[in-house]
């Protein structure tokens, strides 16, 4: 191990510290030189901090290992074997498993994700799922966002045969909002490309509610269901001018952006275009030129981000009602939205947008955070009259996402089935229907965790109907030994 190597070996970027914000990805891979060095860093600790705090219980410690001896392939199959989204995953978890690195106490942490990442670019492992042999049980996945589609890989290794529906025509859920830039276009598909071999049929445009309900998919013979919808529909804003021509939401915005015919490229170029002449229409409405984005999560800046690659020469604004310190968006897209040169406005809140037959501005009030709104979280309140309006002809708003109410479908835990005895859950994330289990997660590796979990639940509830003992996740690539916790691990740091 190298000694003297400690600094982070700084992560290779698109036009280096010097951000001209384009729709390519931001972020680039190691070189295999650079791999080493990073991953010759690391400690090796004893106890397994990395995989302590990753929902998906990684070994990142022995990817890390196989990667300072050069073992690339082997580094690469290591990551797949927890994780089936890795590709998805390397380019947008918010490395959990990097918060608790002893690397990061007087330093940088090891860079484990973009050293997963790295493993995988260089070999692109055209590797393919083994399942075990058929066990003759159909489970509905209603939902194909991360949650749904980890909850089918999961039980199709143990040899259930997976229906996954949803009300869209492709998998990915919210995936498919993440912009180019942070996750580019054929990562999931270089994923799912690995699961052709397991009993998985996916049918795009079933809507719950409407096409399919969870009892009806019990009556047509699935053993059991499990609803993954997710957080689709958009938090809706409810000030007087909302509905003003130039006012969109974010993740509509963002899901249009990236399916845009010819890229978000060509998108850029005919904004770009469009700005030295006169103003003129494009899909979202009038172009715009200055924009202001509500909201504080990573939809607001990603919005804002996007915002300002299409050109928007007036600049582009995020107003925020809380304290900067309070924002939850993921510091690192926040570090890059100040460096591609969005502004922020704390501590206002949007109360009216106003325009002649299309915005021409947002009212805000200043507020003051004080008063704790009981879920631990600062409720700010306006501090006084005094109003300003920002001049603005686009505004994005980006203030949350529920689920969606009209499926007539059970939400992420809205019921337990309990023992009636002892009040224990009997399985977890089982609704108040009996076989319907529900469950989700507010980022994309918790919410792999959470349909996990459910799919270990619907093997056992499963099992037992049938007189069998529950089916532990065999090895995904049909190695005899499944893989079991890193030694050395002693609890998990996370929670769902
Ligand atoms: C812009 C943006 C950026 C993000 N960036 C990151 C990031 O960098 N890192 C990170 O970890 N997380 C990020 N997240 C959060 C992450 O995407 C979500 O936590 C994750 O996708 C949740 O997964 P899920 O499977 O629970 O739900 P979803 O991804 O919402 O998937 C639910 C699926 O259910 C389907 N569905 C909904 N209702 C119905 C119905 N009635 N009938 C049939 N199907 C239905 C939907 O079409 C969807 O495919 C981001 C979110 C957004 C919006």
């Amino acid at each position: 191990m190298c000694a003297f190597h400690q600094a982070r070996v700084p992560i290779p970027e698109v036009n280096g510290a010097r951000r001209e914000p384009g729709f390519e990805e931001t972020l680039l891979p190691y070189s295999e030189q650079a791999a080493v060095l990073e991953a010759e860093r690391c400690l090796q600790c004893a106890m397994p901090y990395c995989a302590q705090s990753c929902p998906l219980t990684q070994d990142c410690r022995r990817v890390v290992d196989l990667m300072a001896h050069r073992r690339f392939a082997e580094a690469a199959r290591q990551v797949l074997r927890h994780n089936p989204l890795s590709s998805v995953v390397c380019k947008t978890c918010y490395h959990y498993c990097e918060e608790d690195c002893p690397k990061g106490e007087k330093g940088e942490p090891i860079a484990i994700r973009h050293l997963e990442r790295t493993a995988l670019e260089f070999v692109e492992p055209d590797l393919t799922y083994v399942p075990r042999p058929p066990n003759g049980d159909r489970v509905a996945v209603v939902g194909a966002g991360p949650s749904g589609l980890m909850a089918a890989w999961d039980l199709a290794l143990r040899g259930y045969s997976v229906d996954l529906y949803d009300g869209e025509a492709d998998p990915g859920g919210l995936l498919n909002s993440i912009p180019r830039f942070r996750l580019p276009q054929d990562e999931l598909e270089k994923d799912l490309r690995r699961f052709r071999g397991l009993d998985i049929h996916f049918d795009g445009g079933k809507h719950a509610g409407s096409d399919i309900t969870p009892e009806g998919l019990l009556d047509q013979g699935y053993a059991a269901v499990f609803v993954a919808v997710g957080s689709s529909r958009v938090r809706v804003l409810s000030i007087p001018g909302v509905d003003l021509p130039g006012v969109y939401y974010a993740v509509p915005f963002l899901t249009a952006m990236n399916r845009a015919p010819g890229g978000s490229l060509a998108y850029s170029m005919a904004f770009s275009a469009a700005q030295k002449g006169p103003p003129r229409s494009d899909p979202f409405g009038r172009r715009g030129r200055r924009v202001v984005v509500i909201g504080g999560g990573d939809a607001a800046l990603d919005a804002a981000r996007t915002a300002r690659r299409l050109s928007f020469a007036g600049g582009v604004t995020v107003v925020y009602r809380r304290k900067e310190r309070d924002m939850p968006s993921s510091p690192e897209v926040k570090k890059d939205a100040e460096r591609e040169g969005i502004a922020f406005l704390f501590q206002r809140a949007p109360v009216e947008i106003v325009g002649n037959g299309r915005v021409e501005g947002l009212v805000v009030w200043p507020t003051n955070a004080a008063s704790p709104n009981g879920r631990g979280r600062l409720a700010p309140s306006p501090r006084s009259l005094v109003a300003t309006t920002l001049p603005c002809d686009t505004i994005i708003i980006a203030i949350g996402a529920e689920p969606d109410a009209s499926a007539g479908i059970p939400g992420p835990q809205t019921g337990v089935s309990r023992n009636r005895r002892t009040g224990a859950a009997r399985y977890r994330f089982m609704t108040l229907t009996d076989g319907v289990f529900a469950s989700g997660g507010s980022s994309v590796v918790h919410a792999m965790r959470a349909g996990a979990e459910a799919a270990e639940s619907i093997d056992a509830y499963v099992a037992q109907k049938r007189g069998r003992g529950p089916t532990p996740r065999p090895d995904p690539f049909g190695d005899p030994f499944p893989p079991g916790v890193p030694e050395g691990y002693l609890e998990p740091t996370w929670h769902l």
